[in-house]
């Protein structure tokens, strides 16, 4: 399926806590080649360990397109938390994304949605672009609770959406991710409805007329083999890639499947 109003996408490979200052140069330098020769229309972020961000900052080329990203930032902006990171930290060494909110994040620190949403706009108020990811768990996803639970999510993200620095929409079903298991195509973009009609709702309310221009990415066992068909869904804007985005190699041929989904637009 092709989309007509397509007109950008954006893909995120999350790196977890994996890679050397060494992998990641040579990481960096394959990607930056590769990217050079693809669509100007397609966005592609590395998240990467905060050790590392200045350095893959530095090891990008000179005309880089790749934004190098945080994995996580603190939802406070300073103060006794020992071992944490403000987005103005992130701000001042130049990065200009970080995921919020990634569900191994949400466990490891038992955030709720509210923390989330405060990081988020924490993240904002520094200038710092938050990736906000949101998702059901299985018990919810076997009870077919996942739409009212996206409702519910998107709902704690108001004020994140009428803020006036951008965000981004990353859905990733928590069960899907690492786990090789992904939804039905007509699931994700029944998700990816449920998600855009309550941005919708939200922007309707507070009277902004923004609620296109937050892309709405997804993520979970995103692989070569499947992300042409998921980026091909209505309203999919991109796709959060873990373990797939490992290898270089698999990165690129993720990006260079997106690349030519716009070029045949
Ligand atoms: C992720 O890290 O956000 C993710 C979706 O991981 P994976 O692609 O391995 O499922």
């Amino acid at each position: 399926m092709h989309r007509p109003d397509m007109r950008s996408l954006t893909l995120i490979a999350n790196h977890k806590l994996h890679g050397s200052r060494e992998s990641l140069t040579a990481y960096i330098h394959a990607l930056d080649a590769a990217c050079a020769t693809l669509s100007d229309q397609l966005q592609i972020m590395l998240a990467v360990p905060h050790v590392f961000l200045s350095h893959a900052m530095s090891a990008r080329a000179a005309a880089s397109r790749l934004h190098i990203t945080s994995q996580d930032v603190s939802q406070h902006a300073h103060g006794a938390y020992t071992g944490e990171i403000s987005s103005a930290m992130l701000a001042g060494i130049g990065v200009t994304h970080t995921l919020v909110g990634h569900s191994e994040t949400r466990s490891r620190l038992a955030l709720d949605d509210g923390a989330v949403a405060r990081t988020a706009l924490q993240a904002q108020a520094s200038g710092v672009t938050p990736i906000v990811c949101i998702g059901e768990n299985l018990g919810d996803y076997d009870a077919g609770n996942t739409h009212s639970v996206l409702s519910k999510q998107v709902e704690s993200l108001r004020e994140v959406i009428a803020a006036q620095h951008p965000c981004l929409i990353a859905y990733e079903p928590r069960w899907a991710i690492g786990s090789g298991k992904t939804p039905l195509m007509q699931e994700i973009a029944g998700a990816h409805s449920v998600i855009r009609r309550a941005i919708h709702n939200i922007c309707d309310g507070e009277k902004l007329a923004r609620d296109s221009a937050i892309p709405l990415l997804y993520g979970g066992s995103v692989t070569p083999a499947n992300v042409h068909e998921i980026l091909a869904l209505p309203e999919v804007g991109g796709a959060l890639i873990g373990s797939a985005s490992l290898e270089v190699s698999s990165m690129i041929a993720m990006a260079s499947a997106a690349s030519a989904l716009l070029e045949r637009k």
